[in-house]
């Protein structure tokens, strides 16, 4: 491509709301097989809402709701968020616990009160607590309706199945459809659950999903999927996308998301909307056929 029709391919990208920050990448992205997309912040608003809170036994719910978003108190996830909404929207009096410790895709361990709290998904807990595996059978029916299932132990009993649900942004099932018109395949990358990532990959008709990754895993799913489908592009918003934005033959960062995940971009979209990078990957197809 010569200089001149990347410039006027930047340009007309930047007219719609997409950043090139590298004019390579608009070379590149017109190779693309596959486009790759964060979960959370990135198909969703990232903005969950406490959708259930299932008690075991007679326990008393402001009791232990209390302590469990209190756990949650410092917790900056989306997750820990909306308990803590719920809580503080039922008029229960929250407190900084005593200790905290994020154990990164997995959950959180907080002392509060002098009590232990452990809150995360199934794979953070059930080795722990075998007994649990009654509330992961609720849970994972949660799950099969998109929501993210969670489970609660204070001072190592079992307490709670809790279930969080983030919506879909308006223009995301649009976006998708436009990127099966261009003729791309599409992949999710979550460290979700697999019967929630499922649940919404199936709404969305997204062609494969890789769930329940790490956050240290989200450049191995990346190279799997490039052995299988080849050049890929990579959607994410968040701190813990920036390897994987790296690693992409493209990165694209929702403008949206964290600086980090900016910094580590080819591609910045203006908006949260997921048709940027539709019209990203016209105007790539566009300009790359003009100069042929
Ligand atoms: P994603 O960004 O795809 O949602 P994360 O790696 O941030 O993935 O989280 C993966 C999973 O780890 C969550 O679905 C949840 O089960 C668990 N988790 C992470 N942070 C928390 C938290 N603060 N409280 C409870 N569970 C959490
Ligand atoms: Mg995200």
């Amino acid at each position: 491509a010569t200089p001149t029709s990347i410039m006027v391919g930047t340009g007309r990208a930047a007219d719609l709301g997409v950043l090139f920050r590298k004019g390579q990448a608009l070379q590149t992205l017109r190779d693309c097989q596959v486009i790759a997309l964060d979960k959370t912040g990135t198909l969703t608003r990232g903005e969950a809402t406490l959708t259930d809170f299932i008690l075991k036994g007679d326990l008393l719910h402001d009791e232990i709701l209390t302590l469990v978003a209190s756990a949650e108190f410092v917790s900056e996830h989306p997750i820990a968020q909306a308990i803590v909404e719920a809580a503080k929207e039922q008029g229960l009096s929250l407190q900084k616990p005593e200790r905290f410790r994020a154990t990164a895709g997995m959950g959180v361990t907080a002392t509060v009160n002098g009590k232990i709290i452990e809150v995360g998904a199934d794979r953070f807990l059930k080795e722990k607590y075998p007994e649990l595996i009654e509330m992961i059978k609720q849970g994972q029916r949660l799950a099969e309706e998109g929501k993210t299932p969670l489970y609660a132990v204070i001072d190592g009993e079992p307490v709670a199945t809790i279930a969080v649900a983030d919506t879909l942004k308006d223009t995301t099932a649009e976006a998708i459809k436009g990127l099966h018109q261009l003729g791309l395949k599409v992949a999710m990358i979550t460290g979700d659950n697999r019967a929630t990532a499922d649940a919404i990959a199936r709404q969305l008709g997204i062609d494969e999903v890789v769930a329940e990754v790490l956050p240290k895993g989200k450049v191995d799913a990346i190279k799997a999927l490039q052995d299988k489908y080849g050049t890929l592009a990579f959607v994410g918003d968040g701190i813990n996308d920036a390897p994987a934005l790296a690693s992409a033959d493209v990165g694209i960062a929702v403008g949206t998301g964290t600086d980090v995940a900016i910094e580590a971009a080819d591609v910045v979209l203006m908006s949260g909307d997921l048709n940027g990078v539709v019209n990203a990957l016209a105007v790539s197809q566009a300009t790359m056929r003009n100069i042929k």
